[in-house]
This record gives C-alpha cells, structure tokens and sequence, in this order.
C-alpha cells in the first residue's frame, strides 16, 4: 500500500513504531513497549533519556530567550560552553567554534585547515587526506573525506576527495606481524601517500580516533596515533581527530585521542556534547590556529543561523555539567570493561562472534561464518540485518555497523549505552543479546544444511 505519511523516511517503506517517551536507558513507544536504548540512538544519548537537571536548564533559557543572532549578540551560555570544552580538551584546544551537526564539524575543521595555510602564504595546501573505513558527515564535502564505500556509492562521481589510506584493522591482517607492528606499518602508510600527493598540495589528515559506525568500535594499535602526530608534524600536515563519536566520555576517557596522549590540531564534536537534547555540535581548534587567524584576516568566513544560539548552548552546557556531576567518564571506563567481558563469554560461546572490541562504552561485536577462518558472511545474507531486527523485536536497541571489509562484506554492531548504564542494566543488554545470537546462529546453520 502506499505510503499516508507526508514524511520522507529514510527507508522510505519501513513503518517504525512512534516513540512516546524515554527515561535513562529505556524507549517506550505507543503502544507501551519498552526497549532498551543500547546503542544511545546512533552513539547520542549519551547521559539517557528524560534528564530533569537538562530539562530544567532547557526550560530556564527558554524563558529568558531561545534564539539570538550571532552577529548580533553573544550570550553567557555561549561563553560558557566554549570554556568548558576548551577545559575538557587537551593541549591548547582552547578555542571552538559551533555549527549544527557533526558532518558540518568535520567540515568547517576542513575549511579552517585550509584558511590557516591561506593565511600564511600556502594556497596549494588544499587537499586533506583520509582512511578507507571511516565516516566523517553526509554533506558532499564531508561525505569526500569519508571512507565508508557503501555511503559514497551512489555519489562517487560528485565527491572530490577520496580516502589515501587504509585504517588498522588488526582483527583482518593475514600477515603474521606484532600489534605493535603492524601500526606502525599503517601509520607510515601516510608518509608515503604524503610522498605521493606532494606535503606541498595537502592541507590536513582526518582520522576517527576509533573506527565507529565504519568498522564496529575498531581500536587502532598502540602507537598508532603517536607516529601519525609525528609523521603530521614533519610535512607540517593539520590533524583533526574527528571525535564526533569517540568525544565527551564515550569511551571512558574525555577524548579518543586522549588514550594515547596524543593532540591533534583540531576535534570536531557532536553527538555526545549535547546527548541529543539539542542539535548542536562543535569544532574545536589550537591557539596556535587561532592566533594566524586572529592575527591575520581576523575573520572566520563561515557559520550556520543556529552557531551557537543560546538555546543550545545553554543545553549543552547543562549536559556537560551533568556528565562531570555525575563522574560518567569513569563510569564510561568501569561499565565498558564489564561490558566487554559480559560479550567475550557470548564470543566463546558462539561460532558467529569473531570478534569482541572497543574502548570503555563503544563497543563492536563482529560477525563471521567461521571464528577459525574468519570467513565473513556474503553482504546479501543480511546478517547485521537479521541481528538489529531480531534485537528490536525483543526490547534492545543495537547499531548496524556493516560493509567494512571494502563495502563487500563485513557484519558487525554497535554496543553503545548510555554512559549511565548500571552493571544490572548490562545483564539485561547481554541476555537478549544471548537469545538473538542464538536464533540467528541457528537459522544460518539450518540454511547451511538445507544448501
Ligand atoms: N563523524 C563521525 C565519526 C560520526 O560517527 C558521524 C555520525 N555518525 C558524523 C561525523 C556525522 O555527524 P552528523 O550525523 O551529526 O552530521
């Protein structure tokens, strides 16, 4: 039948349930059904759903004023949050400027990438390179530096960049090298696309800290991310550690790229900086950036009608406050190694779990036909499908993450609870997990036999 709804859904045929209301970790929809949020919505409701100390702040600027224009006025909230961010971030991250959606964070990191050069006399530096297995936005220019092969399929003829190199992924090296390695190798892969494209015509390199929706919580080496910065330093390349995911908590430290001391040039934030209570995300840039800027033209030519309006910031102000109020960075790293334990007993137990990986509360669970082998399932099995659905249907919400292995293969999800999640709350996420993994693996078992 066709579609009543006047709303363009992404699936445009899939009927979804209407959601009703949310409290902590749970959804209920109309009809009463209660789920389990263990993917915080795509990686966003990072503090849980219905949080009064949020709702109360929302409503207190409301009643002040929601929208003031940039050009216009500034606000307190505004000041606020920049400092507050400015105060999570390492190094001298000292200065953020504020857009509406992680895809434009990515991007304006691109754009400033590029001014900072202009603005010294290097107009060639333009071009910035990424890593195959990566998604940074869904714009044209941000969906370019992305290296996830099915979401650029139908528009490759429009995008102007493309990936470099390839993103650590030690789980699938058939070499027989070290850990440690096999980073290394993957790290001077940038070295040599740098040698190929010319230091001279290459403005940045973008990279997510870990691998999200791209790979399934895909944890680079130790000592990846060190020689990078290295590597960055001496061709004189901008880093910007896309953390629009990784960022404010998610996996049990402020930041991804805090776990191997590392500081890039650039972060871009989303996501977790507001956990969904408000659209708003973030870039965030050195002095040393700032001050060619600042001390140069002076003039950021770029920013949304919504940067920074006082609505959202004073919300994402109040979200950060209740993240530090309520110590859910250690809780992020506490609960992620429960978690992970909780899921290599369901690898052990299951022939489909290849793998079990992530960093505190970004988690991935990688499906095979064979842990041996590693085998992946044909794309057209549908077995990340299979899992979310069968999920759903039984209260737990997961995220796909499938099409790693060059957008031909790879099954795998995200396990991503709120940062509030309680080691109680985890049991009932691994019980039904248990019962779908069990389900599925049946199922492919008995297609096996009957072929
Ligand atoms: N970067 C990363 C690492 C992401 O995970 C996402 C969203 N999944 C984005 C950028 C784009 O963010 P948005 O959807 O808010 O534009």
């Amino acid at each position: 039948m066709m579609s009543q709804s006047h709303v363009i859904k992404s699936e445009m045929s899939s009927s979804l349930p209407y959601i009703s209301h949310g409290k902590g970790i749970y959804l209920y929809d109309q009809d009463g059904k209660k789920y389990i949020d263990g993917c915080s919505g795509a990686v966003t409701a990072n503090i849980g759903h219905g949080v009064t100390e949020v709702i109360e702040a929302m409503n207190k600027q409301a009643n002040k004023v929601s929208f003031a224009f940039k050009t216009h006025f500034f606000s307190e909230a505004t000041e606020s949050l920049g400092k507050k961010l400015a105060n999570w971030a390492p190094g001298s991250l000292n200065r953020c400027f504020f857009v509406n959606s992680g895809s434009e964070a990515t991007e304006m990191a691109r754009k400033v990438a590029v001014q900072y050069w202009q603005e010294q006399g290097f107009n060639k530096k333009n071009r910035v390179i990424s890593r195959w297995m990566s998604y940074h936005g869904n714009t044209i220019e941000s969906l370019s530096m992305s290296g996830h092969v099915l979401r650029r399929k139908s528009l490759s003829h429009l995008l102007k960049d493309y990936p470099a190199i390839q993103s650590p992924y030690y789980y699938r090296c058939d070499e027989d090298v070290s850990l440690k390695e096999y980073g290394l190798r993957c790290a001077n892969e940038l070295e040599l696309a740098i040698h190929r494209l010319g230091a001279e015509n290459i403005a940045a390199f973008i990279a997510e800290p870990i691998i999200g929706a791209s790979g399934g919580a895909i944890v680079p080496p130790p000592g990846y991310f060190k020689r990078i910065r290295e590597i960055c330093d001496e061709y004189n390349i901008l880093f910007i550690a896309d953390e629009v995911m990784t960022g404010m908590g998610r996996t049990g430290k402020n930041f991804g790229v805090d776990h191997w001391d590392v500081v890039p040039d650039f972060m871009a934030l989303g996501k977790g900086m507001t956990a969904g209570y408000t659209p708003m995300a973030a870039t965030i840039m050195t002095d040393e950036i700032f001050d060619v800027i600042y001390y140069g033209s002076g003039e950021i030519n770029s920013g949304h009608t919504y940067s920074g309006n006082p609505q959202s910031t004073a919300t994402a102000l109040a979200v950060v406050k209740y993240i530090e109020d309520n110590n859910l960075v250690r809780n992020s790293f506490r609960q992620g190694e429960y978690l992970r334990e909780k899921l290599t007993e369901l690898m052990n137990k299951y022939e489909i779990v290849g793998d079990v990986r992530g960093l505190g509360l970004l988690n991935g669970i990688e499906f095979v036909k064979s842990k041996e082998s590693k085998e992946p399932f044909a794309l057209s099995a549908g077995i990340t499908k299979m899992i979310i659905e069968k999920a759903f249907s039984k209260g737990l919400i997961v995220y796909p993450a499938s099409g790693a292995i060059e957008g031909r293969a790879g099954d795998a999800i995200l396990v991503a609870p709120p940062l509030t999640v309680t080691k109680d709350e985890i049991n009932q996420i691994t019980s039904i997990l248990l019962l779908v993994i069990l389900e599925v693996q049946e199922e492919v078992s008995l297609k096996t036999h009957d072929s």
